[in-house]
């Protein structure tokens, strides 16, 4: 029976494992296999993530998905520990800071009113207020902000471990090997072969293979619309300190930055073609992040770079949202992909209800219907203002 189970997860990022741990904890008693082809977690994108986790969106979904998450983040530490020893999640509630010029003020107003309607704390910041939180702050140009103190970031690596340690204490079987592809028969999702040629077999299967989730998915004639795109992070350092830490904070450009310990990192949403690719390139901080660093934060102007990694969004082309759920046209196939570049942020609210639906066949918590496969074909898609 070594090749039988009860539930077969694709992939063991933070999200296949937030999942398998929140199945097992909340009583499912069957045999769960996570299968994880790069053990030591190089090229998966939760930890080459930029930790930030935010709750200023513009659907009610999202919001509900990051309030329920961070409300969980906020314990996590202890409510994780094994044997006492707790899990240290670097968790900063230093806020999360989106600049605005003149013309963006209405809409960030209207944003705010639906947030504050969602029981989210962000508040609508004045030109001035601004250097209260960042004094060093060039605000010529700006005329306020969307501010948001609850959040901040987080060491996503950090978390991801704190699932699957909890997962496997729980009876998880984590297996590190790549599987090849689905096994289906009609409607009804079989199991999975390996690379190897080797096969398992088990009623359900979860897709959560982050950037390659689509790619398997689409083999076995399950199309959804998600691609690879690469995203760079810089991090680097300056000689005169700020006077206070940084909230994560998004230039009106859609540059980011943020601290990383006393240094700090930075990124923004290059226009790039999909694939899969690691490179990072010095010249993509020169030319593109830089004059925006220098020119909001004179401490910046001689910013040192030090470092630098590309990761992959799993990148839902479409509305850039979560796809959720059990695909329409194959019993027992679960999707958990396409976050694009929010999945760390909403991992536990996704554990906890995807763990739900598949075990009761529908959502308790928060209900993730709006995610759903079928949203593409009844294009009721969920469009996000605030996503970068
Ligand atoms: C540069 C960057 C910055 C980001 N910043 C943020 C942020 O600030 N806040 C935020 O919330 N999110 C952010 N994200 C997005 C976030 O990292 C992802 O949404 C999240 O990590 C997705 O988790 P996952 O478990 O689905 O994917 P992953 O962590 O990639 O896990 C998927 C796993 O599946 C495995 N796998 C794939 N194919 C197979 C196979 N065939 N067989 C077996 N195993 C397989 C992979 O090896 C991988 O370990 C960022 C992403 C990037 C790249």
């Amino acid at each position: 029976m070594a090749n039988k189970a009860d539930i077969i997860i694709i992939g063991g990022g933070i999200i296949g494992s937030s999942i398998a741990y929140h199945l097992l904890h909340d009583g499912f008693g069957g045999r769960v296999i996570i299968f994880e082809k790069d053990g030591l977690y190089e090229f998966a994108s939760t930890p080459r993530s930029a930790g930030g986790f935010r709750q200023l969106y513009t659907t009610v979904i999202n919001m509900q998905l990051s309030k329920y998450s961070l409300q969980i983040y906020k314990d996590f530490s202890k409510a994780m520990a094994i044997d006492g020893e707790e899990v240290e999640i670097d968790f900063k509630q230093r806020g999360y800071l989106f600049l605005a010029m003149e013309e963006m003020m209405p809409n960030f107003e209207r944003h705010l009113n639906l947030q504050n309607e969602n029981g989210i704390n962000s508040q609508l910041l004045q030109k001035n207020d601004l250097l209260n939180i960042i004094p060093e702050l060039k605000i010529e140009d700006l005329s306020g902000g969307l501010y948001c103190a609850e959040s901040g970031y987080l060491d996503p690596y950090s978390v991801m471990q704190g699932y699957i340690k909890n997962a496997k204490r729980l009876g998880a079987d984590y297996i590190y090997d790549e599987v090849d592809s689905l096994i289906t028969n009609q409607d009804q999702i079989k199991g999975v072969r390996m690379a190897d040629g080797q096969e398992y077999f088990a009623p359900i299967v979860v897709n959560c293979a982050g950037a390659w989730a689509s790619i398997l998915s689409e083999k076995a004639g399950l199309p959804l619309p998600v691609v690879p795109l690469p995203r760079q992070i810089f991090q680097f350092d300056i000689e005169k300190p700020l006077k206070k830490y940084l909230p994560l904070t998004m230039d009106p450009t859609g540059v980011y930055f943020r601290h990383e310990g006393e240094k700090f990192i930075s990124g923004y949403a290059e226009e790039i073609a999909p694939g899969i690719d690691f490179k990072w390139r010095r010249s993509a901080f020169e030319e593109n992040i830089w004059p925006v660093l220098a020119n909001r934060i004179p401490n910046f102007e001689n910013a040192k770079i030090e470092r630098g990694w590309s990761g992959l969004y799993d990148f839902n082309t479409e509305d850039h949202n979560a796809i959720l759920g059990e695909y329409p046209t194959m019993k027992g196939y679960f999707v958990a992909f396409g976050f694009s570049g929010h999945g760390m942020q909403q991992a536990p609210a996704v554990g906890k209800c995807l763990s739900e639906l598949i075990c009761t066949g529908k959502y308790d918590t928060l209900d993730l219907t709006p995610l759903r496969v079928e949203r593409f074909a009844e294009k009721q898609l969920i469009i996000e203002d605030a996503i970068y």
